[in-house]
């Protein structure tokens, strides 16, 4: 279901997701076999592109993929069918199938040229086949794992324990003092690159907890009225970017030196000139990211 109201990048997918337990197998198999279902492959995350546009492929394909590949069913969208083909067992994005017809484009490049409908859709995909990747064996037993029909969740061949894809909750924040807002660079970015702050949820604790305790633990900045904003998948690191608005209590800062490079607060209207591109002053983060959003949504407050 569409949801207006939230303005990020990989979110908003037009297609119905279709969890039909009983018979899943039995539509699976009809709409692989109907040539009217669109496919779309991806190696190793990057989708098949051409003129720009992700190379949605008729079902009737699918005889021409890896028998090994694994096929994931996405949604449905006026009754057609949307499925992910994953051809990463090929050596590279040159001999993986169909680079006749396009090539194969890094995610985040394909984000800022094709549609956000396509990119939630292609984003999807990518979700569970790094899901996939990284997740083959049973943490059970050990056994090998395989997708069931559809392909939301996978069943142990060995103890028949159900698995289904692992999302990693993350916090990201934006803490606000008067007219300034709180930005840092992790050592793995640039000079002259801040983003808000963000951390991995740990277990037993609220999103809201998160995000007090990584602005505490990275800036020994203490926050107060945390407030939660909108979200975002991330299938890059199969994460779910939850995003916060809060009120600082002071300016103060003690930045953790091991997570961070720099960590600073930034005035209202610098911010708004460099979103606005009138100086290049810093970088922020690209719109695809819930970052970028963050910030949209807060100078407009
Ligand atoms: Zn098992």
């Amino acid at each position: 279901m569409k949801n207006d109201a939230n303005p990020n990048w990989f979110a908003n997918s037009p297609l119905s997701r279709i969890n039909i337990e009983k018979d899943q197998e039995a539509f699976f198999k009809a709409r692989l076999a109907n040539p009217d279902s669109l496919v779309i492959p991806l190696w190793r995350g990057e989708p098949l592109m051409t003129d720009g546009k992700p190379a949605f492929l008729s079902a009737a394909a699918l005889p021409e993929f890896p028998k090994s590949a694994d096929v994931i069913l996405l949604g449905l969208k006026d009754d057609r069918a949307y499925f992910g083909v994953d051809v990463s067992a090929a050596a590279s994005a040159e001999t993986a199938p169909f680079t006749d017809i396009g090539e194969y484009v890094q995610l985040r490049i394909a984000a800022g040229v094709i549609t956000r409908d396509d990119l939630a859709i292609i984003g999807q995909a990518r979700w569970y086949f790094e899901w996939r990747r990284k997740h083959r064996f049973c943490a059970n037993c050990g056994g090998e794992t395989r997708l069931e029909a559809g392909g939301a969740k996978s069943r142990c061949v060995e103890c028949e324990e159900e698995h289904f894809p692992r999302i990693n909750p993350v916090a990201i924040m934006l803490a606000i003092h008067e007219d300034s807002c709180l930005l840092g660079r992790g050592h793995q970015f640039p000079p002259g690159f801040v983003s808000a702050l963000a951390g991995f949820i740990e277990a037993g604790e609220t999103p809201e907890e998160g995000a007090r305790r990584e602005l505490f633990e990275e800036a020994g900045i203490v926050i107060d009225n945390v407030r939660y904003q909108f979200s975002q998948p991330w299938p890059f690191t199969c994460s779910l970017m939850m995003g916060f608005l809060a009120d600082a209590r002071g300016r103060e800062i003690t930045m953790d030196t091991e997570e961070l490079a720099e960590v600073r607060w930034f005035e209202k209207d610098d911010v708004k000139a460099v979103l606005n591109g009138e100086t290049r002053d810093f970088n922020v983060p690209p719109k695809f990211t819930i970052a970028r959003q963050l910030l949209e949504r807060w100078v407009k407050e």
